[in-house]
């Protein structure tokens, strides 16, 4: 009888199969052998494609002339530093006594490309293939992946859309940087100084690198109004003015909104009004609504949700979030984390108090205890916790219930996330949180105010969650503090205050937030409700967000604060933005970047051929890059990308009175040729929660020190002064005022 061999996609998972599958081989070269079967593994991608010099070597030199490049067949070749793995994974495939392949990479496209590659590089006449697809690495999940193992046909249109998806980028890549490079590269290099530059552009790099310059430039021009409320104060509570069709304001133009004034003399006038014939003020109390308002827990965890939440509260990037979880999931601790859904499957929904059992021994063993003894799963499947229609390839990641013993082991950070995902799956099974409400509006001649008040009744989900954000009053305050009220009393007015009010600008993606932006076409949902609701097409995909915005990063593009997670476009980025958006926008507008995901995920459900995909894409290039050969709009091009305002600081060094530049670095003295040492290092700035703004940097150029908020918002009191390092001068400080 003829061998299985089992292929994994890195080594520790080989291991972990092997193991499972009780294989007691040998560990050979690359593999491991026993009687009836053996066990071999990728290194990640063995195979990828090749670059255009690979086609013809004339064309490793950019020029305009072999633009675009778009070749008919699709060259791939073996990656030059994994070339032994492959040939040891090549024997293995080739092997006469070999009769099943189980592919046992991971079970996603980018899993099934790996796999893909490889077979298309060695020959396995005849041999039979199966692809073992599981949510988790338990040993129960492996071997039912091995025994429910599909046909790898069955997987094909997965296939597709792998191989769609890299020559996209591919085509798109190439192409681009080399048209974009070879006209605006010395434009490029004129503005910032520097000796060469390329131009990197990719399908889903450039859209995001759009969204965090758009949003920059909404605040840089963002203009601040102040508007003055007023409140009326008695017995220590203040009521608040809000305008309605009674009021003699009711759309008057003195008001900025429903319950402010443009100006100050007309708070002060409307003051004047409710004291005059009204001394002392009298107010009546016309309404006192009392509501209840109720809160399920949340959806579970999908991977974009919790790399949001640990940007949050952990303040680390998405793409340390997502190495996490990797460790997490081959410790087997939690399900498949590269995930969009945010429900689960009713096939385990129908299993989940295994789940819930493997975690008695956990740190919430009594909440365990209680959501078992009370079988508060046993209904799980009719909530909207469960949802097949909502699952794609993979449920929401949960804890397995297995590999607890192991929690102690595991680093701090990993400790901290498995605990969240502990906490939100263990939620599901809590009762709703309550809120009580009350709200008192009271009249004084034609104006009305209200006193809204909170409290929250039943905490329910939220002693799980352990949001600590609730900071309303409790239930017997609430009472209290509002029992002597009553409808139709006269209370009498102490007093009037005017409070200033001003508008904010929109704030800047963090990377979490700009992960959440990324699943829904560009578009914030700021509130985790509204979420649960909508659910848009995306710009990447689960396995890819964290990896391009490190990208981003890597290339100097943007940056990434790393205490604040915050996200600012760097000068070069701005640059490359303005050079995309005059000539050829379609690449950063978020909806038509994810109508090319959505085209992806159509040929991996059949939906259509994947022929009609590459025309669409082939088509698209060869116009766009044709467009820009024609160079007819370049100089025009040029004088618009010139003349917007770069937002260069224009401040002077404080040494020698030079100028001011930037690199990613610092910002430094155009003098330090001459032995200028003036420097204001940017990760300074970082450390103390600012962010890098070279207004701020101007601000602090013309004087000697200033007050700034942080994105803490406390205020940092920042000045210029001798610095340790190297005995530059440099920007600095953290006291309070
Ligand atoms: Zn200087």
């Amino acid at each position: 009888m003829g061998k299985n061999l089992y292929i994994a996609e890195k080594p520790s998972v080989a291991m972990e199969f092997a193991r499972v599958l009780g294989i007691k081989g040998m560990k050979r070269n690359g593999y491991i052998e026993s009687e009836d079967s053996v066990v071999t593994w990728c290194v990640g991608h063995l195979v990828n494609m090749s670059y255009p010099e690979k086609y013809d070597v004339e064309l490793k030199k950019w020029k305009v002339e072999t633009l675009p490049f778009i070749p008919d067949e699709f060259r791939y070749e073996v990656i030059e530093n994994v070339k032994n793995q492959f040939e040891a994974v090549k024997g293995q495939l080739e092997r006469k006594d070999v009769e099943t392949i189980y592919v046992c990479t991971d079970s996603g496209r980018e899993g099934e490309y790996i796999y893909r590659l490889v077979d298309m590089m060695v020959v396995t006449n005849g041999k039979v293939k199966k692809r073992v697809w599981i949510d988790s690495q338990t040993e129960d999940e492996i071997l039912r992946g091995i025994r429910e193992a599909k046909d790898l046909g069955e997987y094909d249109n997965l296939s597709s859309a792998a191989y769609l998806r890299a020559i996209e980028d591919y085509l798109i890549g190439i192409n681009c940087s080399r048209i974009f490079t070879i006209i605006y590269g010395n434009l490029i290099s004129n503005i910032l100084n520097t000796k060469y530059s390329v131009i990197a552009v990719g399908r889903v790099m450039t859209c995001v690198l759009g969204m965090i310059v758009q949003r920059e430039r909404e605040i840089r021009n963002f203009v601040k109004s102040v508007y003055y409320k007023v409140n009326a104060v008695s017995c220590g509570n203040s009521f608040k003015y809000k305008v309605d069709t009674e009021s003699i304001y009711f759309a008057s133009p003195k008001l900025f909104n429903e319950s402010g004034f443009n100006k100050e003399e007309y708070a002060h006038e409307l003051i004047k009004y409710l004291k005059e014939d009204n001394e002392p003020v009298k107010a009546m109390i016309e309404e006192i609504k009392k509501t209840k308002e109720a809160r399920n827990p949340p959806l579970l965890y999908n991977l974009a949700e919790l790399q949001n939440d640990c940007s949050k509260k952990m303040k680390i990037s998405p793409d340390e979030t997502l190495k996490i979880v990797q460790e997490l999931y081959e410790k087997k601790l939690i399900t498949y984390p590269r995930t969009d859904a945010r429900v689960l499957s009713t096939s385990v929904a129908k299993e989940i108090d295994k789940n819930l059992k493997g975690l008695i021994n956990y740190k919430f063993k009594e909440e365990v205890g209680k959501i078992l003894d009370e079988k508060k799963y046993e209904k799980l499947s009719r909530t909207k916790y469960v949802d097949d229609k909502k699952i794609t390839d993979h449920y929401a990641i949960i804890p397995t219930g297995f590999g607890i013993g192991g929690v102690d082991r595991l680093g701090e950070q990993q400790r901290i996330v498995f605990e969240l995902i502990v906490r939100r799956f263990l939620a599901i099974f809590f009762e709703s949180a309550e809120y009580k409400k009350i709200t008192i509006k009271i009249k004084i001649k034609t104006e009305s105010f209200y006193l809204n008040s909170k409290a929250c009744v039943k905490r329910g989900y939220l002693d799980i969650l352990d949001d600590s954000s609730n900071d309303d009053e409790d239930e017997n305050n609430l009472d209290n503090n509002f029992s002597s009220f009553k409808k139709g009393q006269e209370i009498l007015v102490d007093d009037f205050e005017i409070k200033e009010g001003e508008t904010t600008p929109p704030k800047r993606y963090n990377s979490g937030t700009i992960i959440l932006a990324m699943e829904n076409a560009g578009k914030l949902i700021e509130d985790e409700d509204l979420r649960e609701q909508i659910k848009g097409s995306g710009i990447g995909t689960s396995a890819t967000r964290a990896e391009i915005l490190s990208k981003l990063e890597r290339i100097e593009y943007i940056n990434l604060n790393k205490k604040t997670q915050i996200l600012t476009p760097t000068l070069t980025g701005e640059i490359i933005y303005d050079i995309v958006k005059c000539s050829m926008p379609t690449l950063l507008e978020p909806e038509f970047t994810a109508s090319w995901e959505k085209g992806l995920s159509m040929i991996e459900h059949g939906v259509i051929e994947k022929g009609d995909y590459m025309q669409k894409l082939t088509g698209y290039i060869e116009k766009n890059i044709n467009k820009l050969k024609l160079k007819k709009d370049h100089k025009m091009i040029f004088n618009q990308i010139l003349n917007i305002p770069r937002n260069i600081t224009k401040g002077k060094c404080k040494c020698c009175n030079g100028e001011i530049q930037e690199n990613s670095k610092a910002f430094y003295c155009s003098n330090y040729k001459n032995g200028c040492e003036f420097k204001i290092w940017k990760n300074e700035l970082e450390s103390i929660g600012v962010e890098i703004d070279r207004k701020l940097v101007d601000d602090i150029l013309g004087k000697d020190s200033m007050v700034v908020k942080s994105a803490g918002a406390e205020d940092v009191y920042v000045s210029i002064r001798d610095s340790k390092r190297g005995g530059v001068m440099i920007l600095l400080a953290n006291e309070n005022k």
